[in-house]
């Protein structure tokens, strides 16, 4: 083996956690080098968050101009979406966050190579680079923010059908006429209501008795009806049993549900069905790095894998799949560098789906309180209840808090308009230990989604 460029930062992925470390090693004089493959900056801003949620919000206005009448704004003529425009929109956004992120690399000194990293011994990788040979790189620490893909069942026919995943669904310039999503988690749902508001018939098929499995199901139920009535078709407990021709002509699915086998026609597939850690075929275990009994970087809760100064972060480490998360396991690694004593452990993770409404959620749910064998008192509110959903005609979902016996907030989900931004406040409160009375009365601006607090926590039946 020829001799390796030396450096004292090696980062394979340039992910939320990857470009972050890089820039702020490379701030503080560090010889930084990140080996990225193909998203400048990782799948957030180029293939996952920012272009969906730029895409639902174009479908957010497709619903308003739908319904304009009804708000007093009369369009003459057909409403259409052109999914080129669409398309094109999200494509600015992205350029620009690219050229954001090449400005941190230039201003930072952080070395972006842009190439496939693969290693040959501890703390060495090989750079397949895209434009053409290799480099050798070494690092003195070693960080892998590999990321995850989308997994493609192995139902008889799909992969042959090429269906779409997130990538080349947010890439479409075209309306499917009946887009048939497979799994109804977050991300297939988000976007199966975004192609309904396009225009698109949408069929989702879960084979999970209930959307969302991870929520309670009064939760799963709400988001179902609320989808339902859109239009969207959805099939849950259904088995896909064989998939015949190809996504962007024509596909017909065999499905099994407990009535019964049926046949789906539809022009296209999305397979929104979990995910797959990046880490297969890279040597890992050339570097000594083990990995977990589902592929995932096996790492203790400072992120340090079984390989001496070599970390994990974000997805491929196991972390929970938000770009926040993430971002804090950067902020974990750079404080422990520095001497400080983090840990992955009780994180208190809120997330968001950017349906419309959106579900929010923070803490534990009824459902893993029961598990855990936590009591708890449980207040539900109808957003019907919230005055501000009043003025905007937003009063589909509920709220609903778990409280502890010691009066702590223990957890909080949420339907409904802004659901993103009332998890927080009620974060912030769970974060400071507030006792629920202090924000049950606390004076919060009229009228917002937020004030819905105050009612929803004085529902609380007696303790
Ligand atoms: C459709 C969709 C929507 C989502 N929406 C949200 C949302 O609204 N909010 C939220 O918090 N999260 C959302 N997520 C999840 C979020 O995108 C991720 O959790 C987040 O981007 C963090 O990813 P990461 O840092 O683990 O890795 P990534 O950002 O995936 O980065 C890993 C990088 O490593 C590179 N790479 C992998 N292997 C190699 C190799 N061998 N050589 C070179 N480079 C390599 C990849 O090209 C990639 O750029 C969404 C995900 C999807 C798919």
């Amino acid at each position: 083996m020829s001799q390796p460029e030396q450096v004292e930062v090696l980062i394979l992925g340039s992910g939320e956690a990857g470009k972050l470390l890089a820039w702020h090693m490379a701030r503080a004089g560090r010889r930084t080098a990140v080996v990225e493959r193909r998203w400048i900056g990782g799948s957030c801003p180029n293939i996952a968050c920012l272009p969906s949620k730029n895409e639902i919000w174009s479908a957010r206005v497709a619903l308003l101009a739908q319904h304009a009448a009804k708000f007093g704004t009369m369009i003459t003529g057909l409403v259409t979406t052109d999914m080129a425009k669409v398309r094109q929109r999200k494509r600015d956004m992205v350029d620009r966050e690219i050229a954001l992120h090449l400005q941190n690399y230039k201003t930072s000194g952080a070395e972006l190579i842009m190439g496939t990293g693969h290693f040959v011994a501890s703390k060495t990788l090989e750079v397949r680079l895209n434009d053409g040979g290799t480099r050798l790189l070494a690092g003195d620490q070693v960080f892998l923010n590999l990321g995850t893909h989308a997994a493609i069942p192995s139902i008889p026919g799909l992969e042959a059908a090429q269906p779409l995943t997130h990538i080349e669904a947010l890439e479409l310039d075209y309306l499917p006429p009946h887009l048939v999503v497979l799994g109804g988690g977050y991300i297939g749902l988000e976007l199966a209501q975004a192609y309904r508001r396009f225009g698109s018939r949408v069929t989702v098929i879960e084979s999970g008795p209930q959307l969302m499995s991870r929520e309670d199901r009064d939760v799963a139920d709400e988001m179902r009806r609320i989808l339902g009535d859109e239009g969207i078709q959805i099939l849950v407990a259904t088995e896909t049993v064989n998939v015949h021709g190809r996504s962007g002509e024509e596909v017909s699915l065999t499905v099994r549900t407990a009535s019964g086998e049926q046949t789906i026609e539809g022009s296209d597939i999305l397979v929104a069905a979990g995910r797959v850690p990046n880490t297969a075929g890279i040597g890992l275990e050339e570097a000594g790095v083990e990995l977990d009994g589902r592929g995932y970087v096996r790492v203790n809760e400072r992120l340090e894998t079984t390989a001496s100064d070599v970390w994990a972060v974000g997805e491929c480490a196991g972390s929970p799949q938000f770009t926040h998360v993430s971002h804090d396991d950067f902020r974990i690694i750079r404080d422990n560098l520095a001497g400080g004593k983090r840990s992955t452990r009780d994180r208190l993770v809120p997330y968001c789906m950017f349906t419309d409404p959106p579900l929010a959620h923070v803490g534990l749910s009824e459902r893993e309180a029961e598990h855990q064998g936590v009591t708890t008192r449980v207040a539900r509110l109808s957003m019907s209840a919230v005055l501000r959903a009043h003025t905007t005609d937003e009063t589909q979902g509920f709220m609903k808090a778990l409280v502890a016996s010691d009066d702590r907030i223990l957890g909080f989900t949420m339907i409904g308009a802004e659901a993103g931004e009332v998890v927080a406040v009620v974060q912030t409160a769970m974060l400071a230990n507030l006792p629920y009375p202090v924000l049950r009365d606390a004076v919060l601006a009229h009228p917002t989604m937020a004030e819905g607090l105050g009612p929803l926590l004085s529902n609380l039946p007696p303790g």
